[in-house]
């Protein structure tokens, strides 16, 4: 089977008899492009930042989270494609699993691409990331306006492995920037956009 990039390493890590996450479909679609923001309370705790590109969901492990403040740089570690429906994913990752731990919906929504070339055109987003800079429009309950994820570190590779790779995930200075704001910083206390759920709520009411 080709492996497009898809959802192999994934599947991989899991063992779906034991998870709850979603497997995946292959050449899911739907209509405009979501975004979403989930904390994951596992070894760390850490925030996953997923991006649909095609029909999958491009993912960063940001450790601070995403911050309304352009002064602010935080670091974005990829970690492996998600499939679409991982979206919706809110619940807990059984202990010994891979990611263990307790997952919830900090935010999502809907983005806009808004790489261009230096001419002045569109680029198409998966190109902008395979060049190592992307700038998008996010429309979520929380997170709102202009972004860039910019690659530092690694990206030399055939565009495959990402293991080495480290990003940036800085807000633009546009009118939706909050100067002074940092973000979450106790993600213990943030509530899910889906269930208004905390970790420890969703953590308590597993089955
Ligand atoms: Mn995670």
């Amino acid at each position: 089977m080709p492996d497009k990039g898809g959802l192999r390493t994934y599947r991989g890590k899991r063992d779906f008899d034991r998870t709850e996450e979603p497997r995946g479909q292959d050449g899911a679609s739907g209509e405009g492009l979501r975004f979403v923001v989930q904390i994951h309370d596992a070894s760390t705790t850490h925030f996953d930042f997923r991006l649909q590109v095609d029909d999958v969901l491009k993912s960063w492990s940001v450790p601070k989270g995403p911050s309304p403040d352009p002064q602010d740089k935080r670091l974005a570690v990829p970690t492996e494609d998600h499939p679409l429906e991982y979206e919706e994913f809110e619940g807990v990752i059984p202990e010994g699993e891979y990611g263990g731990g307790t997952v919830i919906v900090w935010d999502h929504g809907t983005y806009r691409p808004l790489s261009h070339d230096r001419r002045g055109r569109s680029m198409p987003f998966a190109e902008a990331l395979e060049r190592g800079h992307a700038t998008f429009w996010l429309d979520g309950s929380k997170l709102h306006g202009g972004y860039a994820l910019t690659r530092f570190r690694g990206g030399k590779g055939d565009g495959k492995d990402t293991t080495d790779e480290a990003w940036l995930l800085v807000k633009t200075d546009d009118e939706r920037a909050r100067p002074g704001d940092h973000g979450t910083s106790d993600p213990r206390r943030a509530r899910s956009v889906r269930s208004g759920r905390t970790l420890r709520q969703v953590a308590d009411g597993r089955r």
